[in-house]
């Protein structure tokens, strides 16, 4: 059987100044050119409602990043917008993704001005992250991860004081998806 694709193990870090990352079907590629991807941490989890249903999963990994650091191509013509107007703030933001095969690509926030959101799944390694936000939307069964704060819901707003795991507790180092 091949090998399969996707380990991030397989990723060195250091060898990479730039990160390149293709949709499902390989008609959107896109390029992240920062240094410093990998020299501390970037971007953060989200467990919004939207974020989720976007990700298809329990949480989205997001980068937020000027819009001059990112190239996209998009070969075929497939990126398309989705308005979402079910948001929070009650302003409209542009979800963005491959008309084709359906893989999130970015989000882009009239608020956020020269920077993007960038979906970070289609990359072969998602640096660290250095946050989570709607921490209190978290499901209970994920595990905490070590070393990263948590915003009630939004960044720079209330944090939750995450326990400090005492002895004959189970560790955080327990958890799996710890980093
Ligand atoms: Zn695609
Ligand atoms: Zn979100």
């Amino acid at each position: 059987m091949p090998e399969p694709t996707g380990d991030p193990n397989k990723v060195n870090p250091d060898d990479l100044t730039t990160l390149t990352g293709t949709c499902l079907c390989g008609s959107i590629r896109v390029t992240i050119n920062d240094p410093d991807l990998f020299t501390r941490r970037r971007g953060h989890l989200c467990h919004c409602a939207n974020c989720r249903k976007v990700a298809g999963s329990y949480v989205a990994a997001n980068l937020l990043i000027e819009n001059d650091k990112v190239e996209i191509e998009d070969k075929n013509g497939t990126l398309k917008e989705f308005k979402d107007t079910e948001t929070i703030s009650g302003t409209p933001l542009g979800r963005w993704f491959c008309s084709t095969c359906g893989n999130p690509i970015k989000s882009v926030v009239p608020a956020y001005g020269d920077k993007v959101v960038l979906k970070m799944g289609i990359f072969p390694r998602i640096p660290a992250p250095e946050f989570e936000t709607f921490g209190s939307h978290r499901h209970p069964w994920q595990g905490l991860h070590e070393n990263m704060e948590q915003y009630k819901l939004k960044a720079g707003g209330e944090k939750i004081e995450i326990p400090v795991a005492r002895p004959n507790e189970q560790s955080v180092e327990d958890f799996p998806h710890n980093l």
